[in-house]
């Protein structure tokens, strides 16, 4: 790839292959699509049973949020050109009341997954001098959100470990980066009372909540070699809503 390629190779994930948790899901969905519609072979790890929207994609059944079952799953994975850790879990309540395990379970499966994966694809990531990591977050990861003490540190942690990562493996050409979204309307933001979807909607400089084709074309952005001088960043599809 050169100054002078064309934009559809720029895009192209063609020969590449790509690793995205929580695929089947609302968001994860969307990637999937968008990087099949790239040309990228896709694997979908995602809970035992959760199968998704039929596609293309092959789908790999693992809980991220069981240690064991993570390490395994590390082991059996091929070479991945691009990771992307979508899957995401709330426990919601406030700090005074929150039980060990909502802890426990938010930050293995958004945190301490991330750690693990990252550090099974990076070693042949290196040897093949090229790779794409681009991690999930959330807006309410950099400011903070009301019965999210668990969320927030899970996704704030993210920022945290994309940035030294980057740096770790930026000389070895392998890029690292976050995506944070603001409301997207998937089935985890469904359920969400009216007041707190009316109060996000009004942050919003656009007026209206994101949809997961939002946040998958940033994702595919940063998986192609469009971003190709872009590491260590984070990437907010909020629409506006945070803009400090
Ligand atoms: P979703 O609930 O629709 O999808 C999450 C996916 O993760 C599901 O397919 C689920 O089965 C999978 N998953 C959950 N636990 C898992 C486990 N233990 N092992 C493997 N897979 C597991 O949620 P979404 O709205 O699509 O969110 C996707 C990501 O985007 C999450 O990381 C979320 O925190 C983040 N995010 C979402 C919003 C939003 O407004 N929807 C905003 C900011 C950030």
């Amino acid at each position: 790839m050169n100054e002078t390629s064309p934009l559809s190779d720029l895009l192209s994930l063609r020969g590449r292959t790509a690793l995205v948790t929580g695929g089947s899901g609302g968001i994860g969905a969307a990637v999937v699509e968008l990087l099949l519609e790239a040309g990228a072979t896709v694997l979908n790890a995602d809970l035992p049973g959760h199968e998704g929207p039929p596609g293309a994609a092959r789908y790999v059944p693992c809980d991220l949020g069981d240690a064991q079952a993570v390490a395994a799953f590390c082991d059996e994975l091929p070479q991945v050109d691009c990771l992307v850790h979508c899957a995401g879990i709330t426990r919601d309540g406030v700090v005074w009341k929150m039980r060990d395990e909502d802890w426990d379970v938010v930050l293995r499966v958004n945190l301490d997954a991330a750690f693990r994966l990252v550090r099974a694809v990076v070693p042949r990531m290196r040897k093949a001098g090229q790779g794409r990591i681009v991690l999930i977050s959330s807006i309410n990861g950099e400011r903070g959100k009301f019965g999210q003490a668990n969320y927030t540190a899970s996704k704030a942690g993210l920022i945290g470990f994309a940035r030294t990562v980057a740096r770790e493996v930026g000389r070895f050409g392998v890029r690292v980066n976050v995506v944070a979204p603001g409301l997207i309307l998937t089935p985890m933001t469904e359920s969400l009372p009216e007041p707190v979807m009316a109060r996000a909607l009004e942050e919003t400089a656009l007026g209206e909540a994101g949809r997961p084709r939002d946040v998958a074309r940033a994702v595919l952005y940063l998986c192609s070699d469009l971003s190709s001088h872009v590491t260590g960043q984070v990437l907010r599809v909020d629409g506006g809503q945070l803009t400090a």
